[in-house]
């Protein structure tokens, strides 16, 4: 059975990607932060990934720091025997005007949005070379399209897995790996769950559809990038933001 490893899958878009793709019959290596509530809710939707009879099992790993992601892809490469299909979906938030953005408030954006995109793909493209095939989505956003006030950091990471993206896609082409970015809009989230209701009014304005995405339309369109019907699919951004921008 095909294996895919979903990174920061204990909640929100990633545990909804771990089961849509659990539901279309991957085995799931479900990665987590390594904090004691991380790990509760990745067994939670381990759980409810067994639950369509695949295999799924939980992996701890910061995954902005090298040598954990070297250490995890061996575990999940161990323990599924193919990693087939590669989800960067971890990603945090410290947003500030640039003003009165910190240095480290950068650095950790950085860090854990793109520098574990690098991490991730260093020591998974190796792996999917030897099985000459594999899938790679990573998972950008609106703000590194169009950039957003008050995340410069988070903006510039999201860019910057977009440049990262295609030139995988080129290095990879001819090892049959794909690999393709999705950049979703405003979507339902415990990421967005914390914004004032003023500023979410003020962000579906300029939404088409008029309302926040669900994390369900994210996965099916990552389900699509993994599945063989996306086979001659690569290097691209797919915007799933119910027409932000057009
Ligand atoms: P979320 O905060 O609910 O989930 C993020 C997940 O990443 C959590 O499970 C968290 O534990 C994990 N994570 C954070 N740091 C990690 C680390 N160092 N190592 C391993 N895991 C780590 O957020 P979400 O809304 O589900 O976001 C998922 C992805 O989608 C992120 O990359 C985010 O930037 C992107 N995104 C979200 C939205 C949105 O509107 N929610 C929009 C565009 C892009």
């Amino acid at each position: 059975m095909a294996a895919v490893l979903v990174t920061g899958a204990s909640q929100g878009i990633g545990a909804c990607i771990a089961k849509r793709l659990a539901k279309d019959g991957f085995d799931v290596a479900i990665n987590h932060y390594p904090s004691e509530s991380d790990r509760e809710k990745a067994l939670a939707v381990a759980e409810e990934c067994r639950a369509f009879g695949v295999r799924a099992e939980i992996f701890s790993a910061d995954v902005s720091k090298f040598a954990e992601c070297e250490d995890m892809v061996k575990t999940v490469k161990e323990t599924f025997g193919s990693i087939d299909a590669l989800v960067n979906n971890a990603g945090i938030t410290r947003d500030n005007l640039m003003a009165r953005m910190k240095e480290e408030d950068y650095d950790a954006v950085i860090a854990v949005n793109q520098k574990s995109v690098y991490n991730m793909m260093k020591f998974v493209c190796p792996v999917m070379m030897k099985q000459k095939h594999g899938s790679i989505v990573n998972v950008s956003s609106v703000a590194g399209l169009y950039g957003n006030p008050g995340q410069v950091n988070y903006s510039a990471s999201k860019a910057a897995i977009i440049g990262m993206t295609k030139t995988v896609a080129k290095e990879y082409g001819r090892k049959n790996i794909t690999c393709n970015a999705v950049a979703p809009g405003f979507i339902h989230t415990p990421m967005t769950d914390v914004l004032s209701e003023d500023l979410k009014a003020k962000m579906l304005d300029a939404v088409a559809l008029r309302r926040y995405g669900e994390p369900e339309e994210i996965a099916s369109v990552v389900s699509f990038l993994v599945s063989e019907d996306a086979s001659y699919v690569t290097g691209q951004v797919i915007e799933i933001s119910g027409g932000l921008s057009m």
